[in-house]
């Protein structure tokens, strides 16, 4: 209860309203922040708990006073030889994270494949002269065949900004925002590429964020091009845990959009018309986190947000979601907007700048184990079943859902989900063997489903949200 006071915002306000009427419900708003369970299903894997115990928060200081050392990470800063040479600039940063996956690599026996999306940026409102944009990336390929398709990625920005979105000179340090971001996929990156898993797993780092998002909107357009089985994208941007004083060091906010930015007209009828408005894939993948955060302990409990981000502001993983893909955004807590975008300086006794001096580093390792866990646990799990269908062809008060066998074969059983539908998370769970039909005795008028499919040893899929089938 310590923190319950502070989710009193109108919209809490109304979730407390709804309590009163159901205590499943209250137990599960509480469970936001308290991290007692909604659905207790989340298996612990020793092998990824292992791996949660390699993050270093002296190797992410490391790693983030490093990315500090270039001077400006402007995305229109200089990028060429000589500048590169100096190790000054967003050139010089770029070629410093190819060469920290790169050494990764080398450790796991040449384990990720380290790729560069580089293209040229056309002349916008904060890009006056076409510019060269590059994208960093990490692969660790699935080890099964029939499995590998499937991707999870981990993203930040390196790119940084002062006040003046085109001073590509002075200094514009963004330990938090985003060296934090950039510093979490790296180092989910070297501890995970220690382990194996059917589905692969990339650690992405962008560029042109501060200039329009440019840098993972080019990507996110290849990936939606290329046909990619991009499941879940984790953003993580502005993740430092700012020391200011009134910050929640054991908290992170994971944001997720609602209705889809993709959602067709077809789609967002079916939405209307069901109560489908927080069942987005991003909001189920922020509802997987949850699930994450309660089985491992990270040192950092995510607060689901029901929202595309932080009120009239934008990040990288809206661009996944407009090309349709499932992406939330991680953001600390609470911001300390005198360290954002601002020229490093002291004014009336008040410090600006994004320097490391603001940044808790052990809070950042922390968001990093959150992340590394999520990305594991996805990778590990079967794919999620497809078509999954709920039945309404005779008005009935039992709920008949079918499904197609999750591709890839790792699959040994499903589980129907549900939740009241003023619940934010799953409530209770069921299982149903190696089967692709279930019935259950629940009106489908009055709660949410959705089925999941469960390995051998336990691992979840992504639940999915039936559509009706008439
Ligand atoms: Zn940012």
């Amino acid at each position: 209860m310590l923190h319950f006071p502070r989710l009193m915002s109108p919209a809490a306000a109304a979730l407390v309203a709804v309590a009163i009427i159901s205590a499943a419900t209250f137990a599960s708003a509480q469970s936001a922040k308290s991290g007692s369970p909604a659905v207790d299903h989340q298996i612990v894997d020793p092998q990824i708990a292992a791996a949660l115990r390699q993050i270093s928060a002296q190797r992410i200081q490391a790693n983030i006073e490093k990315l500090v050392s270039f001077g400006t990470r402007l995305t229109i800063s200089a990028q060429d030889p000589a500048a590169i040479a100096a190790g000054k600039g967003v050139g010089a940063a770029r070629e410093w994270i190819k060469s920290e996956f790169e050494r990764y690599s080398k450790d796991c026996g040449g384990c990720l494949e380290v790729k560069t999306d580089s293209f040229t940026e056309e002349p916008t409102e904060r890009i006056p002269k076409a510019t060269q944009i590059t994208n960093v990336y990490a692969v660790l390929k699935g080890v099964d065949p029939a499995n590998a398709k499937r991707i999870v990625l981990v993203t930040g920005h390196y790119d940084s900004r002062n006040s003046d979105t085109f001073d590509v000179n002075g200094d514009a340090p963004g330990a938090n925002d985003d060296g934090s971001g950039t510093a979490v996929s790296l180092e989910c990156a070297r501890v995970l590429s220690k382990l194996k898993f059917p589905a692969t797993i990339i650690f992405l780092t962008v560029a042109g964020e501060e200039q329009g998002l440019n840098g993972s909107s080019h990507f996110a357009k290849m990936a939606k091009t290329e046909g990619w089985d991009l499941q879940a994208v984790l953003n993580n941007d502005i993740v430092g845990g700012d020391k200011s004083a009134e910050q929640d060091h054991s908290v992170v906010r994971v944001f997720s959009e609602g209705v889809p930015a993709a959602a067709t007209e077809q789609d967002l009828r079916r939405i209307r018309g069901l109560g489908g408005e927080s069942d987005s894939g991003s909001r189920q993948v922020a509802r997987y986190i949850a699930d994450v955060g309660r089985a491992y302990d990270t040192g950092v409990k995510p607060v689901l947000v029901f929202r595309l981000d932080r009120y009239l502001r934008g990040g990288d993983h809206y661009s996944f979601n407009q090309q349709g893909f499932s992406a939330v955004r991680f953001t600390e807590y609470r911001e300390d907007f005198h360290h954002q975008h601002q020229n490093v300086r002291t004014e009336n006794g008040i410090e600006y700048g994004d320097t490391l001096k603001f940044v808790d580093f052990d809070y950042v390792a922390h968001v990093a184990g959150l992340n590394a866990a999520t990305l594991a646990s996805l990778a590990a799990a079967p794919g999620p079943p497809a078509n999954v269908h709920l039945l309404t062809k005779d008005l009935e008060n039992d709920s008949t859902l079918t499904w197609e066998a999750s591709p890839g074969g790792l699959a040994t059983e499903y589980e129907v989900l549900w939740r009241g539908t003023s619940s934010p998370e799953w409530e209770h769970v069921q299982k149903f063997g190696s089967v692709t039909r279930a019935t259950l005795k629940l009106s489908k008028d009055n709660v949410i489903f959705a089925v999941r499919a469960v390995d051998g040893a336990g691992h979840c899929s992504l639940p999915v949200v039936p559509v009706p089938e008439r």
